[in-house]
């Protein structure tokens, strides 16, 4: 299936070759000429049974049509489990992956297709990060033949875990600290990805949140769990979203809009009030980022946002379809200890958030929580609120084994290259 620029219909690509390309050429994001449909009711044995058939329309006439299947064995080959914590309301854990967030579906996707890509011509992926998603898509691009990755990070604002996850690789994974904000690190790729000479050179291709790539998988779980809730209980489940960019919000609306027995759509965010604004307001305004304790979410101007407007022409449908919530570090230290205290199970702040939005807005209704991340990964805050240590997993564990490796650079484009 062709997909078109969210600016212009009439921009439109393959879908494996937009996959390779990020971007559409005139700057917007890329989306399926029509939703699809079909999950109104549709029965799998597991995860990957079911991802298989909600994916099969969009790769229909792909060059990668006869590849999905094994594409979505090998990326997508851990755990997806839904916890009931109680008789209607559960939690999607979606940090059973390499790196412990639900950033590994979407990087673990993108690198298999690329990494097909990359028999034909060699490339390399430049991303910028502020914490989760350079980890996830280093581990997923991991020795993966014909491809090398640049990981750009600033210094000094990652957390320790995270630095590990970014720079313990070496092989085809080279990690660049930057001395500056992400802000500039976003800059420079942003540099990078305009100068054509250097784009022809390395085929410059880029792995971040915008890619349609990362969003298949993410639309593919809200859908599977909302029916697994359906079978279940014989109730729509309403699903809670913790919110940055809106990619994994994006994809539970996008699954509901393909018939996935989904009641609303909770977006939750932290103090970064620009989603609750709108739906407030009807108008959007971008706001600077204010850091939070759910710091993965501090996004002040979601990326996803054009896909929104996408989907949703009229505010009126998007309000009946869906919420928005502001949920401040206060509520998510109590709601940390609260679940803790109640069900003995520690959650990290960006669940919290999720957690403690679905208590607000729906009370006793049927719902699922997304959750995002494994609590050790935060245990910074996790732990003093629960007064208890929580254990590393072992795949995390294993990172500290690891030598690190990284390349100490300025904010130059010169400097990064040098290093090929
Ligand atoms: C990235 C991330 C989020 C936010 O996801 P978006 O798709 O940007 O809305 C939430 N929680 C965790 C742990 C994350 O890494």
């Amino acid at each position: 299936m062709k997909v078109r620029s969210t600016r212009d219909i009439n921009v439109e690509m393959e879908l494996t070759d937009a996959i390779v390309q990020g971007l559409a050429s005139d700057g917007g994001l890329f989306l399926p000429h029509c939703w699809g449909e079909g999950l109104d009711n549709l029965k799998a044995d597991n995860f990957q049974e079911y991802c298989e058939k909600a994916l099969a329309p969009f790769f229909k006439g792909d060059e990668l049509e006869g590849e999905l299947s094994s594409i979505i064995k090998s990326a997508l080959n851990f755990p997806i489990s839904l916890n009931f914590f109680e008789k209607d309301h559960a939690l999607l854990e979606l940090y059973h992956g390499p790196t412990a967030a639900f950033k590994d579906f979407g990087a673990r996707f993108l690198a298999e297709i690329l990494s097909k890509k990359a028999l034909e011509k060699e490339l390399t992926i430049l991303v910028a990060t502020s914490g989760d998603t350079g980890g996830a898509v280093a581990s997923a691009f991991y020795k993966k033949p014909g491809i090398k990755v640049a990981i750009l990070y600033p210094k000094g604002a990652v957390s320790p875990l995270q630095e590990k996850q970014l720079t313990c690789w070496g092989e085809n994974i080279m990690s660049f600290r930057v001395e500056g904000s992400f802000d500039d690190c976003q800059k420079m790729v942003k540099e990078a990805f305009s100068n054509d000479a250097l784009c022809e050179k390395y085929n410059l291709t880029s792995a971040n949140s915008i890619n349609i790539g990362r969003l298949l998988p993410q639309m593919a779980y809200h859908g599977y769990s909302s029916q697994l809730f359906f079978e279940k209980t014989g109730l729509k489940a309403n699903l809670v979203i913790p919110t940055g960019n809106l990619g994994n919000g994006f994809g539970a609306l996008w699954a509901k809009k393909m018939g996935a027995p989904i009641n609303k759509v909770v977006l939750a965010t932290n103090e970064n009030q620009t989603i609750p604004n709108y739906y407030k307001t009807g108008s959007y305004l971008a706001l600077s980022s204010v850091t939070t304790l759910a710091n993965a979410m501090d996004v002040g101007d979601p990326s996803n946002i054009e896909r929104l407007f996408d989907l949703y022409p009229s505010f009126e449908e998007l309000k009946k379809d869906s919420l928005s919530i502001s949920i401040s570090d206060r509520e998510i230290k109590e709601e940390i200890e609260e679940v803790f205290k109640k069900y003995s199970s520690p959650i990290c702040p960006h669940t919290a958030v999720g957690m403690r939005a679905a208590k607000t807005l729906l009370e006793d209704g049927p719902y699922i929580v997304s959750s995002t991340a494994h609590a050790s990964k935060f245990k910074e805050i996790v732990e003093p609120a629960i007064g208890s240590k929580i254990m590393l997993p072992p795949k995390l564990l294993e990172l500290f084994e690891k030598e690190g490796v990284v390349f100490d650079i300025g904010t130059s484009l010169e400097a990064l290259f040098q290093e090929f």
